[in-house]
Parts: structure tokens; sequence; C-alpha cells
């Protein structure tokens, strides 16, 4: 469609993270949209990883997988689309996880006072031996209203979520296949979140995540990196500045090892927008998360939001960073000084 996105018009906007440790120099404000030479690499950086060298992650695999999700239709809760596509995640995973379970949730939605029921659907490896544990999450659900359609009818239907919600789960999915067979040198959690894009409002969304928040897994993940609308063609991931006030050294570190894989033209060393997304709730409950998104898609919250705008390069490009990035060894840890819970405002 290419419509113009007006910018306070964004539901995702954000501007009230209140870290309660003043950890933070500056704001997030001026930090955007600087060129960044304060996140030069040092050159020890690129000397603690190694790259693997198993075949790795298939762009094809996740491209599948994102295609059948979007082949149930919008997933929208309390939909038989929305609980076929759950039980099929669920299975999948299943077949590369330790254990997979579901994590479940009620919520009477305001919109027609239904309570609608909803499942994160969590997996697990080699997290009860691990040292360092992650979580890496992404949303299953998509959004009941194309709220970003210029047409009042159009705005009233549901979303296909190709890129906004299916390409995130399709990079998790192909992701556990992809190590399960690996020695991984950490505990991964895969946390498919449900009811992320439900709505209307921000005051009814990251239902999910925010439920998972505040019934963490014993032991607890250490960090955390979240996929949200990461298929899109010619996908570019720049530093999501929520993500940065939660840990810098996280951000550094990242995007330093994205350059020395080679991958730095998906993932630019530089600011792109801050995001109210389902990494908010995590670092609230201190779990530093990085939120890798590519907000540059002007199908968003539209009934365009399908498969022939995403690409399996994208998905690849993604995957194969992650992929990377969880084999290195020694593998990386956050700042214990960063583990600290925050006070974050959403919606406002
Ligand atoms: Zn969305």
């Amino acid at each position: 469609m290419g419509q113009i996105r007006h910018r306070q018009n964004l539901r995702h906007r954000n501007r009230g993270i209140h870290p309660q440790r003043q950890t933070i120099r500056g704001n997030i404000a001026a930090l955007v949209g600087l060129s960044l030479a304060l996140l030069t690499i040092p050159a020890a950086i690129a000397q603690d990883t190694s790259a693997p060298t198993a075949a790795g992650f298939d762009k094809d695999t996740a491209w599948q997988y994102l295609l059948k999700q979007c082949d149930y239709g919008p997933r929208v809760p309390g939909t038989k689309a929305h609980d076929d596509c759950g039980k099929y995640l669920q299975t999948e995973l299943a077949k590369y996880c330790d254990e997979v379970h579901l994590q479940h949730l009620t919520h009477l939605w305001t919109y027609n006072n239904q309570t609608l029921q909803m499942d994160n659907i969590i997996g697990t490896q080699n997290w009860k031996d691990a040292k360092v544990r992650i979580v890496l999450l992404a949303h299953w659900d998509s959004r009941p209203f194309a709220s970003q359609e210029t047409d009042p009818i159009k705005q009233k239907m549901p979303i296909l979520g190709a890129d906004d919600g299916a390409s995130g789960v399709a990079v998790l999915i192909e992701l556990a296949k992809a190590l399960h067979d690996q020695k991984l040198p950490i505990g991964v959690e895969y946390l498919l979140d449900d009811g992320e894009d439900l709505g209307p409002n921000m005051d009814q969304m990251l239902l999910g995540v925010d439920y998972y928040a505040k019934n963490l897994p014993d032991p607890k993940p250490q960090y955390g990196i979240l996929l949200d609308m990461i298929g899109n063609k010619g996908v570019r991931v720049p530093i999501e500045s929520n993500s940065y006030v939660a840990s810098e050294d996280f951000i550094r570190k990242f995007y330093a090892f994205a350059q020395k894989v080679g991958l730095e033209a998906t993932f630019p060393n530089k600011f792109g927008d801050d995001i109210e997304d389902d990494h908010l709730p995590l670092i609230a409950a201190g779990i530093p998360t990085i939120d890798l998104i590519d907000f540059n898609y002007p199908y968003w919250h539209t009934l365009q939001d399908t498969p022939d705008k995403c690409s399996a390069d994208s998905l690849g490009n993604v995957g194969t960073m992650l992929y990377k990035w969880i084999l290195q060894t020694p593998p990386y840890e956050v700042p214990m000084s960063d583990r600290v819970p925050r006070t974050i405002s959403i919606g406002n």
C-alpha cells in the first residue's frame, strides 16, 4: 500500500521507560538517530566467539513454517484457526525440545465481553544443566483488527500477520530444529506467547508475555531476545532504544557480533524507533531483552500483511544470527548490574 505512517499514530511509540537505577546516561531521544560512534566495537569482543561449522539454520524450512501458520488464517484468540494453529505449533516445538508445556491464561476481552482462552507455548533445550539461560520469544497470535487501514470496514477485519506474528515464530521453530542436536553452551527457552496483538489498545496487548513475566520459570532466564516483524523483504533490524536502556552492554555485544559474522546489513549499527513490545514486561521483571524488529513495514496492521511481502532470505539472516549467537563460546552473559527490575509505563 505504501501509505505514510504518522509516528504519533503508532501504537508502539513509547515515551515511558523509567529505570529505577540511574544507570542510563542521557535520554533515549538523544540517542535515537546517532550514528553511533559510541557503539564502535572493542577489538576484544571480536575474539571471544567461534562460528559454528554445522549446516545451521535452514531458511527454506523456516519459510514453510511461516506459510503453514498463515494457512490457518488469522490466529485471533477465541477462533478455531487460533486453537488449531496452537496445537500445530506445540507439536512442532515438541519435536525439537527436551520438554514443552503450555502456560494457560484467560482474559475477559472488553471489546465483546468474551472470556478468551490463551496459551503461551513454551519449550526448553538444555535448561536444567546450563549455567546461562536465555528466553527467545515471538507472539503467535495475530491482530483482530486491521487498524491501520483507512477503510472503516476493513479496520474491523483481522490481519493475516505474515510478518507481524508468523515470521518470528517461524524463525524460532526452525531454530529449535537446527539447535536440537547441537551441544548447547547455554539453556534455551522458546516462548511462543499469546495475546500480544489483541487490543484494540495497549491495555489489552502484551497479555501472554505479561503473564509469563509474572510467572517466571525457576530457574529463570538471564536475558531475552524478542523477534517481531523480522520477515519482510530486505529486513533491517536497527537498535531499539528500550532494549538499549535495559542493557547497553548486551546491545553493544550483539551488534558487534552481527558485524563479526557478516550480518551487519541485516543488523545495522544505528538506532531505530523506540518500540512498545513484548520485551517491556521482561525488562520490568529484571530480564534485559532485546527487541529485534523492522518497523519500516508499510503493511503493519493492514490486510496486506501477507506472505508475498516477506522472504525466506530475511528469515534466514535473522535465524542465522541467533543460531551463531547461541552457539558462541564462551556464552555471552548480561552484567549483573543490568539484571534489575525496572519501572516501566506502557501505553501512555
Ligand atoms: Zn502487531
